[in-house]
């Protein structure tokens, strides 16, 4: 061997794969031992069904090192031109993130890694900060009830656009919407509007009340301050969609909400928007979080989540998730929404972004944007340019006929990207990144352009006296209190060590695919070539992010067998939508405009029938039989029952029982048979990666959650990504953009930027190129082996409830725990709450089947997390034995207590049969690495009972508190 040899045989330590799967290979054969397998291999044949076992990966490129990998990032991100100013507006804006939030929150494994706040006791740092975002987005927008995010400013629209045609319970199926709302967002609630039998109709702004009164729609849509940056009073307008019996959707800006009279002091039903530039990059579309204010009327039709606070067993105010029957896994196709995964992260920052600044802060920013926009405005004047509206907050418009395309290419020339809207109108939207000198520069392209000087000395325009925001906004404390650097970190520290993430142990949540989301994956999301660039800059400016697009899209249509894949939509519940709208389209394309039967397993995640109904489809039902299979006699007759109208099936592979079912290709033909195409629920992907694919299996769409199989965090609750993958004859069918050209249909659109959450794209990027297929392969084997070693450990203690060929599960098993009720009175949910005595989040609960836990251990779980987490539950088991055999009380004992705070263990007072070492430490590991949790068992009815969203009642009990201890 030459030393050039032997360096290359050193450098194969760097490989990342080993990192990513936690298992050495002494473990992994001692894992198959307790598994019964001789070898991955063998394990794969023992699990997977050899009809559809088989994949062939190499023509993913070879696995690169951590280094390699940022380095090809960094490239990419080289060849985005950040360098350029975007003030195109339209939805996004330049922000600065501020480094206090960037680094504590944004790069933060305490954060990003955390899972939706389902278990509310071990989430109450990410629920206070969600209860800030919506304190905040009451008070911008003047209405009383704010959810804790929605997916960007498009759909958001699109939602109101639901909850008033629930609210008006469908007298009208007309929706009238200003003609200057966002492009973006036409096309959106154009394309959900179409499968529910509702027509939407553009207005000129001056006719708005002549053709609401006219037409009677059941909402009416407008853009506060419109899309070319005009700013009027909505208030006669709302008055009249309101006096036809409709509701007023208003899209605002929460900047120029802190200037403005906000949409609800102006009789508006709901405010829909985005609050990207609150401290959120760009990051060429998203992800961003957009939010949602109502009437109190309407609060229980509200789509997407809600956190509300409640008390806990103690008395104490906690926080939970609120009005969760609104939501799809309990309303199914008569959801609300069908979001799941929303924006939890991006909301924490933009919240923590009213909390760094405060109401003077936030005024003093709009306050400088808006003189800068009148300045800007007076010089263009000045320079003889016409601008089209006097009223405005940040956007400049100018009419400037001929010279328009003169003027965005001067701009440019001087680092600057204007909007080119239609008939010669030029928007200039300024922003918090703008500086004194950005606008000598703009004024330089004006006088150049407009043949006269442009001197910055006069203002002209701006907001007028009587939209001037009178009231108040962010008046809590936790809007003043934390404005020095110390004070503000510590809060946020304060927040994350009240939470469970993956940097503390293992979340082994069933469906969800808790997985790692390496450093060197997240690395490249906060570089400045991702982050600042605007969706709809020229296609020359975004190669980098072109080139990324272009390569993850190729290899996820390697791994999963498809022609095409669309990166547009936001999360996995989007994916399915825009999966069932391409099915849609190709059937009215074929003229079979009657075929909407959506066959959907009664097992099938909420999201699915909640897609199913958004699409315009008609679910019906197929059974289960005992194994957790589909019931093959059931769908063999709806699908010969319906087979004339028959539309679609989604299924979920592994089914979300966590089994191979053998006689999926079987389904797959049988629904082809009738006419119907196959959607793939591909939630599970981390079970198929390498060893077989949806489009072998006979799938025509899939969707992949990148925030489960493919790395990105979790972010407690979101971000997410749900691209989807098709056959040939459906890729017409796939999601285009009204603005950028993105491929796709020119009539759907599911998300408000053309490749949708853009900016976290670089970690399933990085996460693909780092593994390459031997990686990917093995993570997949090593998944299930994990799935398969806790079953095997732990069968003895939880009776597994379904298992595929060979009695082996595939990557999530199901414990059912069901039969401790009747001797002891234990629930399933006595034994997730005291998982967290023993610092782990609890595995999902009571889904896909009620009163058990579903289990999914991840390949990137180290074996000791494993055993520990075994240890726990088998301690736990004993508990439940002991309550069972009348050794401890049935009532009072650490399950039904649990969890314990350190408040309690502490307190002079113990008034249990048990010990406190008992409730606190009941394991050596527990001693070594306690994790507290703040507060005891939140209570769910009081809270849903006594709604509040917002910081008064945790303001009041925390003054309450200090004043009892004076
Ligand atoms: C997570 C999940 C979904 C929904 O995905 P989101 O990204 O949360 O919208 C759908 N189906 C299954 C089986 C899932 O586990």
């Amino acid at each position: 061997m030459t030393a050039l040899d032997q360096i290359r045989a050193l450098e194969q330590g760097d490989a990342f794969a080993p990192r990513h799967i936690a298992p050495s290979e002494t473990e992994i054969a001692e894992m198959l031992r307790v598994v019964g397998a001789t070898s991955l291999e063998d394990l794969s044949s023992k699990t997977v069904p050899a009809a559809i076992l088989g994949m062939d990966l190499s023509a993913l490129p070879p696995a690169a090192t951590e280094q390699e990998a940022l380095a090809e990032l960094a490239g990419l991100a080289a060849q985005n031109r950040a360098d350029i100013k975007s003030l195109i507006g339209m939805g996004y804006h330049g922000t600065h993130t501020p480094p206090v939030i960037l680094r504590n929150v944004l790069e933060n494994p305490g954060w990003y890694t955390a899972y939706t706040p389902y278990q509310a006791e071990i989430a109450q740092g990410r629920l206070e900060a969600l209860v800030n975002f919506q304190t905040m987005v009451c008070d911008l927008t003047g209405l009383p009830m704010a959810n804790a995010s929605l997916l960007d400013e498009g759909t958001a629209v699109a939602e109101a656009m639901h909850l008033a045609h629930a609210a008006t319970r469908g007298k009208s199926h007309l929706v009238i919407a200003a003609a200057d709302l966002h492009p973006q967002s036409k096309a959106v609630l154009t394309t959900r509007a179409a499968p529910l039998g509702i027509t939407v109709r553009f207005v000129p702004v001056a006719s708005i009340i002549a053709e609401v009164t006219e037409a009677k729609p059941f909402a009416l849509v407008l853009q506060y301050p419109g899309t070319t940056g005009e700013v009027r009073d909505l208030t006669a307008e709302i008055a009249a969609v309101q006096a036809v019996g409709g509701l007023g959707l208003v899209a605002a800006d929460p900047l120029s909400l802190c200037l403005l009279t906000p949409p609800g002091e102006m009789g508006a039903d709901v405010v829909i928007g985005s609050t990207q530039r609150f401290g959120v990059p760009m990051g060429f579309g998203g992800p961003h979080a957009a939010f949602m204010a109502v009437k109190d009327a309407h609060k229980r039709l509200m789509p997407g989540r809600l956190v509300g606070v409640s008390v806990d067993a103690a008395g104490t105010p906690a926080m939970r998730l609120a009005l969760q029957t609104r939501e799809q896994h309990i309303r199914r196709e008569k959801a609300t929404s069908n979001i799941c995964t929303a924006q939890v992260l991006l909301a924490v920052m933009a919240g923590m972004y009213a909390v760094w600044h405060g109401p003077a802060g936030l005024k003093r920013i709009a306050s400088r944007v808006a003189l800068s926009a009148r300045v800007l405005a007076g010089a263009a004047r000045a320079a003889g340019f016409t601008v089209k509206h006097d009223a405005f907050f940040d956007t400049v418009a100018l009419d400037a006929g001929a010279k328009a395309e003169a003027l965005t290419a001067a701009a440019l020339q001087r680092g600057f990207n204007l909007a080119a809207h239609a008939d010669g109108v030029v928007g200039i939207a300024l922003d918090e990144t703008v500086t004194r000198s950005d606008l000598a520069a703009l004024a330089a392209v004006l006088a150049e352009v407009g043949g006269k000087p442009a001197p910055l000395d006069a203002t002209f325009g701006g907001i007028p006296a009587t939209l001037e925001r009178r009231s108040a906004y962010c008046t809590a404390t936790v809007f003043t209190a934390h404005h020095s650097e110390h004070g503000m970190l510590r809060y946020l520290k304060s927040l994350e060590d009240k939470d469970v993430a993956l940097n503390r142990s293992m979340i082994p949540l069933g469906s969800c695919t808790m997985k790692l989301n390496a450093t060197a994956e997240m690395v490249p999301v906060t570089f400045a070539g991702f982050g600042a660039i605007h969706p709809f800059v020229p296609a020359d400016q975004a190669q980098g992010y072109r080139a990324l697009t272009d390569r993850l899209s190729d290899w996820l249509c390697r791994i999963t067998g498809f022609a095409a894949v669309s990166l547009q939509p936001n999360a996995g519940s989007q994916g399915e939508y825009a999966g069932l709208l391409a099915i849609r389209g190709w059937h009215l394309s074929r003229g079979d405009t009657h075929r909407d039967i959506c066959l959907i397993p009664a097992s099938a995640h909420g999201t699915n029938p909640a897609s199913a109904a958004m699409a315009g489809m008609r679910v019906v039902v197929v059974g289960t039989d005992r194994d957790g299979s589909v019931d093959l006699d059931d769908l063999r007759a709806k699908a010969e029952q319906h087979a004339a109208n028959l539309a679609a099936l989604m299924i979920t592979y592994p089914s979300t029982h966590g089994v191979f079912e053998a006689s999926i290709r079987e389904i797959c033909a049988l629904i082809h048979a009738k006419g119907g195409r196959v959607y793939m629920d591909g939630a599970n992907m981390n079970a198929q990666v390498g060893l077989t694919s949806p489009a072998s299996i006979g799938a025509d769409v899939c969707h992949l959650n990148l925030h489960k199989t493919f790395c990105i965090p979790h972010g407690g609750g979101g971000p997410g990504v749900g691209p989807i993958g098709v056959t040939a004859d459906l890729v017409p069918f796939l999601p285009g953009h009204p603005v950028v050209d993105c491929g796709g249909s020119a009539t759907i659109t599911v998300s408000a930027a053309p490749w949708g959450s853009a900016s976290i794209l670089p970690i399933s990027y990085a996460y693909i190129r780092m593994m390459g297929a031997e990686g990917l392969t093995r993570a997949t084997q090593v998944a299930i082996l994990s799935a398969n070693y806790l079953a095997k450990r732990l069968e003895a203690h939880f009776p597994v409830l379904y298992r595929g060929m060979n009695a082996m599960v595939a990557h999530e098993c199901i414990l059912d725990c069901r039969g401790f009720q009747q001797g002891g009175g234990v629930m399933v949910e006595d034994i997730a709450k005291r998982l967290q005595d023993y610092g782990f989040h609890a595995p999902t609960m009571s889904w896909p089947v009620s009163g058990t836990l579903m289990v999914e251990p991840t390949e990137s779980e180290p074996k000791a997390e494993l055993d520990r987490f075994i240890d726990a539950m088998v301690a736990i088991r004993a508990e439940i034995r002991a309550i069972e055999q009348g050794r401890m009380d049935k009532a009072d004992n650490p399950l039904k207590n649990a969890p314990h705070t350190a408040a309690e263990i502490a307190a002079d007072v113990w008034a249990h049969p048990y010990t406190r070492e008992q409730a606190a430490f009941p394991l050596p590991f527990v001693k070594a690495h306690k994790y507290w949790p703040p507060v005891k068992r939140v209570d769910n009815v009081y809270g849903d009972r006594n709604l509040v969203c917002s910081c008064a009642p945790l303001e009041a009990y925390a003054q309450a508190q200090q004043i009892a201890a004076e």
